[in-house]
């Protein structure tokens, strides 16, 4: 593969010999299951063929270097036993932090150099994080012979990510990018990380999946993150249950009812209750092989996290409306809200249409163009060599 010689070649431009190895670890779309992961609630994503590429060797004198090949900045080098979470503002806290919790973790990494390229676009809400993070954490498993699982690296990726780059993310990103699997979808229980591969080829059933993404990010995301994850806190608190994973859908109504005039927890509780219960409508009706009849789930999932979780934008709206006016099976936005991607499925002979109609609705309301692209549910992290 190209990437693969071209990462191995620029590792031996920069540090003088040739890498122990080369990794790859993607990027994912979530296909159901929104602001879930953090109320122990389901997932549904699936890995995108972007994906992170990463040439690394061990080093044994405590240094770790690491350089991107999309960033202007160099080699950065650090020393294991400095690393301090939060310290770090710049892209090198995302690997920085998977070594600092493996070490945590007791496994005696002693230096590494790394080099790496990704093609996951960053900041569109595809998880070009948790590429970082899961392809640095496979090649120092694969090279300190850790023998850890890929449950196990995610769960690490996502205490660097946590604690040591400090964003408070789910178990879903770090899990898709470790565990998915080419032509499935995965159905992760985010509260014991149990998970079924889903089998998911659109193509074969004359299907497409677009990503549109917006290229916008609302500069308010993070706080309101927060404030809907506190408001999910709440709520469980509220009803007496440990996470609203606990609220069975049969359930809703008295719960709601409970919630009397908290009328802000009540929708984030609706949200997650209704949200759990369509990702197992999606697992059965894909197990069924009636794929076409989760293009109504994914528009009313929609439609919970613009009306009840309050987390779409314009931008996101507009794609979905716009592609379902143009024929699409369904839409939904993807990922944390406030502007990132949003999902199209579409018959194959509607994709120009579709994408075409997107494109122009964009122009005319005056936003940035947005980046279309398909979507093959793809391999998760590997060894390449
Ligand atoms: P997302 O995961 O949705 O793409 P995040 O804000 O979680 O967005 O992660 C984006 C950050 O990941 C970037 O700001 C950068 O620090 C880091 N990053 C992503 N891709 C690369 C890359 N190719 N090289 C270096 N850093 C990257
Ligand atoms: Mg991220």
């Amino acid at each position: 593969m190209g990437a693969q010689q071209q990462v191995a070649d620029a590792f031996v431009e920069l540090y003088g010999a040739a890498p122990e190895g080369v990794w790859a670890a993607p990027g994912r779309v979530n296909l159901i299951g929104e602001h879930t992961d953090y109320n122990d609630g389901f997932v549904m994503p699936f890995a995108l063929p972007h994906m992170a590429v990463a040439a690394v060797s061990r080093r044994d004198d405590g240094v770790l270097r690491l350089h991107s090949a999309d960033i202007d900045a160099g080699v950065a080098e650090l020393r294991l036993d400095e690393l301090v979470p939060e310290s770090d503002k710049n892209w090198t806290a995302y690997p920085a932090g998977v070594v600092w919790a493996l070490r945590e973790a007791g496994h005696p990494i002693t230096g590494a150099d790394v080099h790496l390229t990704s093609t996951v676009p960053s900041g569109a809400g595809l998880s070009s994080s948790a590429a970082l993070e899961v392809v640095v954490a496979l090649a120092l498993n694969d090279l300190y012979e850790l023998g850890l699982k890929r449950w196990q690296l995610a769960r690490l990726c996502q205490r660097a990510e946590n604690v040591y780059v400090g964003a408070p993310t789910g178990i879903m990103d770090q899990t898709a990018s470790a565990c998915c699997e080419e032509g499935h979808a995965l159905f992760l229980d985010t509260r014991d990380l149990s998970q079924k591969q889903i089998p998911f080829d659109l193509a074969a059933e004359g299907m497409r999946l677009l990503v549109v993404d917006t290229q916008v990010k609302h500069a308010h995301s993070d706080g309101e993150y927060g404030k809907r994850r506190a408001g999910c806190e709440k709520g469980a608190a509220l009803l007496g249950v440990d996470a609203l994973r606990d609220v069975p859908y049969a359930d809703l109504d008295a719960a709601l009812e409970r919630l009397g005039d908290e009328e802000e927890v009540r929708r984030l509780v609706r949200h997650i209750v209704t949200e759990n219960a369509r990702v197992e409508q999606v697992v059965a009706l894909l197990e069924a092989g009636d794929t076409r009849a989760i293009g109504p789930v994914l528009i009313a999932g929609h439609a919970s996290l613009r009306d009840d979780f309050r987390i779409s934008a314009p931008e996101l709206d507009l794609v979905v409306d716009t592609a379902l006016a143009s024929g699409a099976i369904g839409a939904r936005m993807t990922g944390g809200g406030f502007g990132g991607s949003a999902i199209v499925l579409v018959e194959a002979g509607d994709v120009e249409a579709v994408t075409k109609a997107v494109e122009e609705a964009f122009a005319a309301a005056g936003f940035t163009a947005p980046r279309v692209f398909e979507a093959v549910p793809s391999a998760g992290a590997r060894r390449l060599n």
